[in-house]
């Protein structure tokens, strides 16, 4: 390829659009161009670097026995209807793009494929003989992502691997699961990426493993937490610690203590000489469900800790009744929400900032009242319908206090010495403390938890039988009984990839791609054009190199030297050959992007040499 017919622009100055310094490198050397927000053009070079990723995505997942295929993008609202995903998915939180076609029929465009794909495994799967099978396909996902940002990181439409494994029974699902583990391994080192492996969220389905594969970057939208001694890493989502030990409180008769205008923890703190460790925290939390219902939900926390959103919108999607359909979300229920909502709620009835674990389901029962009588009741839309009975859901931080300082359920008012027994509840405990920096980690309490931050390109996950039983995809045992596949799914996200290779392999003068995924291996560039040699030489270099099956290009524009070697920094193009002045002579100037060789030497010693070093590099094991 010829850089003069490679429509290439490049930019001097960061463009403001971008903010991080992965997307302000591609878009300034010309691999990608916004068309909006969230969308944008691969060019050329960039389509070279996804099919060199998608080449060894294949290589390697072939390998393993898994089977390439391709699904619809477009996907009826029938199947997602029936795995439950639809109104989460459109009306919740909308993360999926849909429509209605002429005969008025809805459609989504897929941001993942778990309903076409185990509708076809119902279909073609009868016998445990047929079993394992994995699939996987690499093409286009469409999400309405309500933050698109930091361009192909986190884009509405971008390219992903998606897979996914059908087997008789869990050991052959984690043996799967497994081997997809030691793939994506070879799969990112081969790109040159130096990534971890992280506990992941498994979402509401509860229990299934989920491992993700994080290139570690600053830049990255996710935390890690991680121990020092290697031995245990997870997403901050999903991360267990063991909380620092509570201050104990003296174990003294309940009694009340009036605290006007003490409803944060810090100020009852402060005003008491408490520490926050021996308050317990009541959250009050509205849960929005697909059928139209609102939970409410009363979180009880120990005072010096923070709620994990994740956990909590988990722990609640896995109570709701059927009847309820998805959690579509879970926000703070505070009096603006009621007036904005026209709950029908009694605000006085509520002491917000003064709540008690034992917050009375009166309070919600007196209201027994259809909600939202506004303009909603006017509307084909199903009326909200407020649970009067709260769901109350207790971190082990708050269980385990034998006597705390909490809300007394009533306007300035707090109480001293509470007990759960006192109070009369039975907490149903489950985990829902964020993991901090600093905390001490489960498996050795001697180590301590460290963030970094981290760019997520792979999600492995052992899904079970969520869809299988809900799509009716079984298959005959052994024993010539009937039951559901199990199921696993596993991503990568290729688009996203290309980036965070930018983000991890860059300098202040542009991209340094790994030999493995760069669009080109090596640039040949003809210092000054006018010069008959010098084009002479190069012409016939790039020829040759391509012939020793090298990926080339030549920068045979007619362009101040300068220009072209700025642009070659930029391009990020592995090897460099400078056909310059010692042309006549036969002499080239060899010169590594990344490192610090830089030699004259003889066009015939370049072309014995050259391919060689690029092969080395083409292996992508890291150096
Ligand atoms: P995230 O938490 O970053 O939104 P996810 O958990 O929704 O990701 P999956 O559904 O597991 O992601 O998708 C598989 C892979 O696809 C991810 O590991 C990621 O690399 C990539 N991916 C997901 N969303 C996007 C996006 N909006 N733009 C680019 N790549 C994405
Ligand atoms: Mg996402």
């Amino acid at each position: 390829m010829r850089v003069s017919r490679l429509m290439l622009v490049t930019l001097r100055d960061d463009p403001a659009e971008a903010e991080i310094p992965s997307h302000k490198l591609l878009l300034r050397a010309g691999y990608i161009r916004r068309v909006a927000s969230g969308i944008y053009a691969y060019l050329p070079l960039l389509f070279r670097v996804l099919q060199k990723i998608s080449a060894i995505v294949r290589e390697e997942l072939n390998a393993t026995g898994a089977l390439e295929t391709l699904l619809p993008q477009l996907q009826p609202a029938e199947l997602w209807e029936r795995s439950g995903r639809w109104s989460g998915y459109t009306a919740g939180e909308g993360i999926m793009f849909h429509l209605s076609d002429r005969q008025g029929r809805e459609l989504g465009l897929g941001p993942t494929h778990e309903e076409v794909i185990t509708a076809l495994a119902a279909d073609l799967l009868r016998s445990y003989r047929q079993l394992p099978v994995n699939l996987y396909q690499i093409q286009t996902k469409f999400r309405d992502e309500i933050r698109p940002r930091f361009g192909l990181m986190r884009g509405r439409e971008f390219i992903m691997k998606d897979g996914y494994s059908f087997h008789a029974n869990e050991a052959s699902l984690k043996e799967c699961y497994g081997e997809m583990d030691r793939a994506y391994r070879r799969i990112f080192s081969r790109c040159g990426l130096k990534t971890v492996a992280v506990e992941a969220d498994s979402g509401a389905i509860g229990g299934s493993a989920s491992q993700e594969f994080m290139v570690t970057a600053e830049a990255g939208e996710d935390l890690i937490l991680s121990s020092g001694d290697g031995r245990y890493a997870a997403n901050q989502e999903r991360a267990v610690s063991l909380a620092a030990e509570a201050v104990p409180l003296a174990a003294v008769p309940c009694k009340e203590l009036e605290t006007p205008g003490q409803s944060s923890i810090e100020a009852l703190a402060a005003a008491h000489g408490f520490d926050p460790s021996q308050i317990v925290k009541v959250l009050l939390l509205l849960a929005r469900c697909a059928d139209g219902s609102l939970q409410p939900v009363l979180v009880s926390l120990r005072g010096d800790q923070r709620l994990n959103d994740v956990k909590l919108a988990n722990a609640v999607s896995a109570r709701l009744a059927p009847a309820q359909g998805a959690l579509l979300s879970i926000e703070p229920l505070t009096p603006e929400l009621v007036r904005t909502e026209r709950l029908a709620l009694d605000l006085a009835a509520i002491p917000f900032g003064y709540l008690g674990p034992d917050l009375s389901d009166a309070v919600f029962a007196s209201t027994e009242a259809t909600a939202g009588m506004g303009n909603a009741a006017l509307s084909s839309k199903p009326q909200p319908r407020l649970i009067t009975k709260l769901l109350r859901l207790t971190d082990p931080t708050a269980a385990q206090l034998d006597a705390f300082v909490c809300g007394g359920n009533s306007p300035d008012l707090h109480r001293v010495g509470a007990s759960w027994a006192g109070l009369g509840l039975k907490p149903e405990v489950v985990d829902l403390r964020a993991a901090q920096p600093g905390d001490r980690c489960l498996h050795d309490p001697n180590q301590s938890l460290v963030a970094s931050r981290g760019i997520e390109v792979g999600h492995i996950f052992q899904l079970g039988r969520k869809y299988s039983e809900a799509l009716g995809a079984r298959f005959t045992n052994e024993s010539g009984t009937e039951e559901a596949l199990w199921m696993g799914c596993y991503g990568i996200g290729v688009s996203r990839l290309a980036q965070a290779a930018v983000e991890q392999n860059h300098d202040s003068n542009g991209i340094c791609w790994p030999v493995a995924i760069a669009p080109f291996e090596v640039i040949v560039v003809i210092a000054n054009l006018q010069e008959p040699s010098q084009r002479q030489l190069g012409e016939e270099l790039y020829s040759s190199l391509l012939d020793a099956g090298l990926d080339a290009l030549l920068d045979d524009r007619d362009e101040r030297a300068g220009v072209k070697f700025k642009d070659a920094d930029l391009l990020g193009i592995p090897w460099r050959v400078v056909v310059g002045r010692g042309a006549k002579d036969g002499q080239v100037e060899l010169v590594q992007r990344q490192g610090s060789l830089k030699r004259e030497l003889a066009t015939a010693d370049l072309l014995a040499e050259l391919p060689g070093l690029i092969e080395a590099g083409r292996s992508g094991l890291l150096a």
